[in-house]
C-alpha cells in the first residue's frame, strides 16, 4: 500500500525529511511507509477544500444525499478489505473491525438520509416573515485519534459532507491506513476531487496549522484532553468552531441489588475493549460494598476468561496496544494491590496483560486516563457515595449503571454528570444517538441529528413585508 496522489497529500515533508513506518502492533513489522506531510501540504490541502466548497455547496440536497449513499455503499462493499485494514494497523481484534466497520456505513447512511431533514424554519414576528437557514461553514478540519481511525472519521465525515462543507481529514500519524483507503472510496463513490482531503503528517505540525489556518472554518477534534486544550487555545486566533471530544475516566456504577452475574460478565469488555484503548472505557469499577467480595470474585473469573491474542484470529477478543510507548506509560501506572494480571501471547507486539487492581478514588489509577487494559476497583457504601465518587472526576464521558431497580436506575442517571449513559449495559455508541462529554471530557455532539448542529451555522433572515 502506498500513498496516492492526487488526493492524498504525502509529499515527503520539509519538517520530517523521512518517510515513516506504519506499524502493526501484533507483530512490529512495518506494514507500508508513508511520506509525512508537512506545513506546505496542509495549507494546499486546505487550498484543495476552499476550491471545490462553492460547488459541493451547490450540489442539490438529494444528489448529496445518493453519493453518501454510495459510499456508504461501498464502504459495505470493502468491509472485509477495510476491517483487515484497521485490525492490521490499530492491533485490534477482526470480529471488532467488522463491526466498526459496519457501523461507519450505517452513520454514513444516516447522514445520507438527514441531508433533507435538517433546514431552517419560520418563525412569527411583526411586519414580515421571519425564516431562517442551515447553512455549510465551508472547510473544516477533522482531526481522529488513533483508537477507531475509521469509526470516528465517519462520525465526522457524514454529517460534515451532509450539510455541505469539504474537509481535510487528518487522521492520527500511526494510523492513517483507512482514512487513506476511504478517500479511494471517497472519489469511486462520485464525490468531487477535493470535497475529502486526507492529510498524513504529525499533529503538531499539520493539526496545529489546521487548527490555526484561517480558512478553516471549523475543527471537529477526538483526542486527548492535553492536546484538546491547545486546540481551543489554537482556534481563538481566528474564532474557530470546535467540537472537542476528548478523554474520559468513566465509571461502572454495580449496585448490591443488580444481576451480579451479568454485571461481571459485562464488565471486562466495558474496560478491555480495544484492549482498553477507549475513550468510554469504565476504568473505574465501583462496587457497593455489600457485594464487593462476590462481584470482585466473579470479575477475576470473567476477566481471566478473555481471549487475548492475534487479532487476526476470529476468536481473539483482545489484541495488543498500539505502540512500545504507550505500553511504557500503562505500565507505570500499575502499583499498589493488583487483583489480577492475565496472561499475554511471548514474542513480539506491544502487549499489555488484563489488570484489575483494588484502589480509592484518590490513587492516579483512578485519576487519570490509563487508556489501556487496566481497570481501578473501588468500593461505595451507598447510592449517595457512588453518585460523589463518580462524579469525583475532571471527566464526564460516559458510564454504566448496574441494578435492578428501575428508580434508582433514572436517579442516578440524572445525577451522573457524563454525557452518555448506559443501564445494565456497557453500549455508548450508536449511529443515530448523541455522543459527546461533559466537563473536560468536551463539548459538541457527535452522532445523531445533533451533530449536524455543529457542523452548520444558523442564519436569520427578515422579509418586510
Ligand atoms: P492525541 O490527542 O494525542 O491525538 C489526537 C489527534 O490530534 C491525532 O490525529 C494527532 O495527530 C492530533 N494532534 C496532536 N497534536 C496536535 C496539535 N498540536 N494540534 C492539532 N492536532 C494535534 O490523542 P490520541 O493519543 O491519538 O488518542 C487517544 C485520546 O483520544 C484519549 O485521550 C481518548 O480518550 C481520546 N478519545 C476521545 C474520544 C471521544 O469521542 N471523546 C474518542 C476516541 C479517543
Amino acid at each position: 500500500m502506498s500513498a496516492r496522489p492526487p488526493r492524498v497529500v504525502g509529499r515527503r515533508g520539509e519538517i520530517a525529511r523521512v518517510p515513516f513506518s506504519v506499524v502493526n502492533p501484533a507483530t512490529e513489522q512495518t506494514i507500508v511507509e508513508l511520506d509525512e506531510a508537512g506545513v506546505d501540504e496542509a495549507d494546499q490541502a486546505v487550498a484543495r477544500a476552499r476550491a471545490a466548497y462553492p460547488a459541493w455547496r451547490a450540489v442539490a440536497p438529494n444528489d448529496r444525499a445518493r453519493l453518501l449513499r454510495r459510499l456508504a455503499a461501498l464502504v459495505e462493499e470493502h468491509g472485509e478489505e477495510l476491517a483487515r485494514i484497521e485490525s492490521q494497523n490499530v492491533g485490534k481484534p477482526i470480529v471488532g473491525a467488522r463491526a466498526e466497520v459496519g457501523m461507519a456505513a450505517d452513520v454514513l447512511h444516516f447522514y445520507a438520509g438527514a441531508v433533507d431533514k435538517h433546514h431552517g424554519e419560520t418563525i412569527p414576528v411583526g411586519g414580515g416573515v421571519d425564516l431562517t437557514f442551515r447553512e455549510p461553514l465551508g472547510v473544516v478540519g477533522l482531526i481522529v485519534p488513533w483508537n477507531f481511525p475509521l469509526n470516528i472519521s465517519s462520525w465526522k465525515l457524514g454529517p460534515a459532507l451532509a450539510c455541505g462543507n469539504t474537509v481535510v481529514l487528518k487522521p492520527a500519524e500511526l494510523t492513517p491506513l483507512s482514512a487513506l483507503r476511504l478517500a479511494e472510496l471517497v472519489l469511486e463513490a462520485g464525490i468531487p476531487e477535493g470535497v475529502v482531503n486526507v492529510l498524513v503528517g504529525p499533529g503538531r505540525v499539520v493539526g496545529q496549522r489546521l487548527v490555526e489556518h484561517p480558512d478553516v472554518a471549523k475543527i471537529g477534534f477526538t483526542g486527548s484532553t492535553e492536546v484538546g486544550r491547545g486546540v481551543m487555545r489554537g482556534a481563538a486566533g481566528t474564532i474557530k468552531r470546535v467540537t472537542l471530544e476528548l478523554g474520559g475516566k468513566s465509571a461502572n456504577v454495580v449496585f448490591a441489588d443488580a444481576d451480579l452475574e451479568r454485571a461481571a460478565a459485562a464488565a471486562p469488555y466495558a474496560v478491555f475493549d480495544n484492549a482498553g484503548q477507549d475513550c468510554c472505557a469504565r476504568s473505574r469499577i465501583l462496587v457497593e460494598r455489600s457485594a464487593y467480595d462476590r462481584f470482585a470474585e466473579l470479575l477475576v473469573t470473567a476477566t481471566g476468561a478473555l481471549a487475548v491474542g492475534d487479532p487476526a484470529d476470529d476468536a481473539t477478543e483482545m489484541g495488543p496496544l498500539i505502540s512500545a510507548d504507550h505500553r511504557e506509560r500503562v505500565a507505570s501506572f500499575v502499583d499498589g494491590d493488583v487483583l489480577f494480571r492475565g496472561d499475554v501471547p511471548e514474542g513480539p507486539g506491544y502487549w499489555y496483560p488484563c489488570t484489575l487492581v483494588e484502589a480509592t478514588n484518590d490513587d492516579r489509577i483512578a485519576r487519570e486516563e490509563v487508556f489501556g487494559p487496566v481497570a481501578a476497583l473501588i468500593p461505595f457504601t451507598d447510592e449517595e457515595d457512588a453518585v460523589r465518587i463518580a462524579n469525583d472526576t475532571p471527566y464526564g464521558l460516559s458510564g454504566s449503571i448496574w441494578t435492578e431497580n428501575g428508580a434508582r436506575a433514572l436517579r442516578v442517571a440524572r445525577a451522573l454528570e457524563s454525557g452518555v449513559l448506559s443501564v445494565n449495559s456497557n453500549s455508548s455508541v450508536r449511529h443515530s444517538t448523541p455522543f459527546g462529554g461533559f466537563k473536560q471530557s468536551g463539548f459538541g455532539r457527535e452522532l445523531g441529528l445533533n451533530a449536524l448542529d455543529g457542523y452548520s451555522e444558523v442564519k436569520n433572515v427578515f422579509v418586510a413585508t
